[in-house]
């Protein structure tokens, strides 16, 4: 059977001007029109007068059509796309021809027809960062908080379809459903051949007529919105670390996954505890009585003060271990431990009962002590240190 060749299809004589084939295929078109024309073999009909004006009002097109009776554009046409040569190598961004031979050679092959990225497939939305600044407390026990951030959300009006309710997408006239343009230019080195999206349809090959689209989303099929979320930062978290919130991200397109929300936390430092990891450190001072003869001190940890025994004797720079007073484990199973160093302060100034007692305690020891008056550059230094 011969096919009917695109002058036919738009009932013009080969000869015909541009405005014979621009007159010809809006009439056509406006009476094979899927959404005008129910009969059956109406959307095929269609499908064909598109591509028939898709190389006649192209002039490169149409004289490549002329000399070989085919176009690069059309060799995979109506074959449900072309397959041999999908890969990504091969074309994509046109074929460069150098004469006669790669032309010829380009429209067996389908140039530029590389298959690209299917428009229409479901894909997944994208993921989104927020970054979550934390009280130390809060860090190291949790809470319960909510969060505002923006994503794109399916379109509740359409449910994601960019159409009015009982409307729906028709096929894009621009590309014949294809969902891209073939476009052909003539150079010094041969006829080059690209292939673009489709811009009317974005390479969906479908297009919802401006009167038909969703009045919410504008017919994109999602609105960007602010968005509230409950979220429950776990016992233990630390400065840096992230928690990620399955399908909390940008929805996504054609039915695939929405994205995820990945929370960054941010921990205030704390001026009593310092933190590494499940372990808390903290200082305490006490005096040379204390540490020569032992006493039972509180001591602040995050779970509230404890009293800590001090055995006689203790060495300045002593770390005790608190077991189970430092931060909760992020698997939720107990705590870190706290170290507490011990400082051991010199009194910097007597009076005299300590100064006797002092002196009484290094003879006791045999020990002579000769004893310096203090400067007025130290007295100073104590005065400054005093007020830190
Ligand atoms: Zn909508
Ligand atoms: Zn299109």
């Amino acid at each position: 059977m011969a096919e009917e060749s695109y002058y036919d299809i738009l009932g013009v004589s080969k000869d015909a001007s541009d405005s014979d084939i621009n007159h010809a295929y809006r009439r056509l078109a406006a009476k094979y029109h899927p959404d005008v024309n129910h009969e059956p073999g109406a959307e095929e009909k269609f499908k064909k007068i598109n591509e028939a004006y898709e190389v006649l009002h192209d002039k490169n097109k149409r004289a490549q059509y002329d000399q070989f009776g085919t176009t690069a554009d059309q060799a995979g046409a109506g074959q449900g796309g072309f397959g041999g040569f999908g890969g990504q190598g091969f074309g994509g961004q046109g074929f460069g021809g150098a004469g006669g031979f790669d032309d010829i050679f380009s429209q067996f092959f389908g140039g530029g027809r590389a298959r690209q990225q299917d428009p229409t497939a479901p894909r997944p939305g994208r993921d989104l960062q927020y970054a979550m600044t934390l009280d130390f407390m809060d860090a190291v026990f949790g809470k319960t908080t909510t969060i505002k951030y923006d994503r794109d959300e399916q379109c509740k009006t359409c449910h994601g379809t960019g159409a009015k309710p009982g409307k729906s997408a028709s096929t894009c006239q621009r590309c014949g459903g294809r969902g891209f343009i073939v476009t052909v230019r003539q150079t010094p080195l041969g006829n080059i051949q690209s292939q673009t999206t489709c811009p009317e349809c974005n390479g969906t090959g479908q297009v919802i007529k401006p009167e038909d689209r969703c009045t919410t989303c504008h017919g994109s099929g999602h609105v960007h919105e602010r968005h509230e979320l409950e979220v429950k930062v776990p016992a233990g978290v630390d400065d840096g670390q992230q928690m990620r919130l399955q399908g909390q991200g940008d929805a996504g397109e054609n039915g695939g996954p929405a994205g995820d929300l990945y929370i960054v936390f941010r921990v205030t430092p704390s001026r009593e505890f310092r933190r590494d990891g499940s372990t808390i450190n903290v200082d305490r001072d006490i005096s040379f009585a204390q540490a020569a003869l032992g006493d039972e001190v509180q001591v602040k940890t995050v779970h509230g003060d404890v009293s800590l025994k001090i055995p006689a004797g203790t060495q300045s720079e002593t770390n005790f271990r608190l077991r189970g007073k430092g931060v909760p484990h992020l698997n939720g199973k107990g705590n870190g431990d706290e170290f507490v160093t011990i400082h051991v302060k010199t009194p910097k100034s007597l009076n005299k009962r300590q100064k006797e007692a002092m002196m009484a305690f290094a003879a006791a020891s045999g020990e002579e002590v000769k004893g310096v008056k203090k400067s007025v550059l130290d007295k100073l230094k104590d005065a400054f240190e005093d007020h830190n």
